[in-house]
């Protein structure tokens, strides 16, 4: 799958580890589920540090990825890269902007990805296992101050529907996912996610998710039981 990607905005000097880096991502993300059906033959993955943030861009008519990570970051790119992929993987270029306070959802599950690709990274021997491992004990660190029981997910619903980034709530969903469903089943779930009706409710929503999914441990069935109070 590398030779689908064209990279711009890197120094000569990274480009070897950088796509190691991607090669590494990507394997993790798409090797049970395949790419998506893309807009373009490559994925143009264009380093430009005077954007604030990361993104996967909607709406250029072929699939491009912008990371802002510094010169030789590689993990702080592999974070990068492996959240926005996971947009790609939904092709959520098909229906942004949504405004049915469901972005939230597509966010964590994006977050999730980064977790999965860097913890996957810090398992093998190789010049990326030692960074990963350290990258992942700082990611661990962040946003596990919260227990996300539904008592919290009431409190903080109406938070994430406003939501359109990752926020706080966000982050902390995104660790409740991720402990609570298996990496494979994250990954083929949020795939799903572009084939979902837009302007449900949120149990519709899940329903209509789960009825999709058709796992039994799957992400719309963990945030039913968030939401079953
Ligand atoms: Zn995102």
């Amino acid at each position: 799958m590398i030779e689908k990607f064209v990279f711009e905005g890197f120094e000569e000097d990274e480009l070897d580890l950088v796509k190691l880096v991607t090669a590494s991502v990507t394997t993790t993300i798409f090797k049970n589920i395949g790419l998506p059906t893309l807009r373009s033959q490559c994925i143009h993955i264009v380093r430009d540090c005077s954007k604030e943030a990361p993104m996967y861009v909607s709406n250029c008519g072929y699939e491009k990825i912008i990371v802002n990570s510094k010169h030789a970051f590689y993990w702080q790119y592999a974070y990068q890269i492996s959240h926005e992929l996971g947009h790609l993987s939904t092709s959520s270029w098909k229906r942004h902007p949504r405004t049915d306070g469901h972005m939230w959802i597509e966010e964590a599950l994006c977050e999730c990805h980064s977790l999965i690709a860097l913890q996957e990274m810090s398992k093998i021997t190789g010049p990326l296992q030692v960074g990963a491992i350290d990258y992942c004990s700082i990611l661990d660190e962040k946003h596990n101050d919260v227990e996300v029981a539904p008592e919290w997910f009431s409190q903080n619903k109406t938070a994430l529907s406003q939501a359109t980034s990752l926020t706080k709530e966000a982050f902390y969903m995104s660790r409740y996912i991720k402990k609570s469903v298996p990496a494979d089943s994250i990954l083929r779930d949020n795939r799903l996610i572009n084939q979902l009706t837009v302007g449900l409710s949120f149990n519709e929503y899940l329903t209509e998710w789960q009825n999709l999914s058709g796992d039994e441990v799957s992400v719309p069935k963990a945030l039913m039981m968030l939401a079953l109070e």
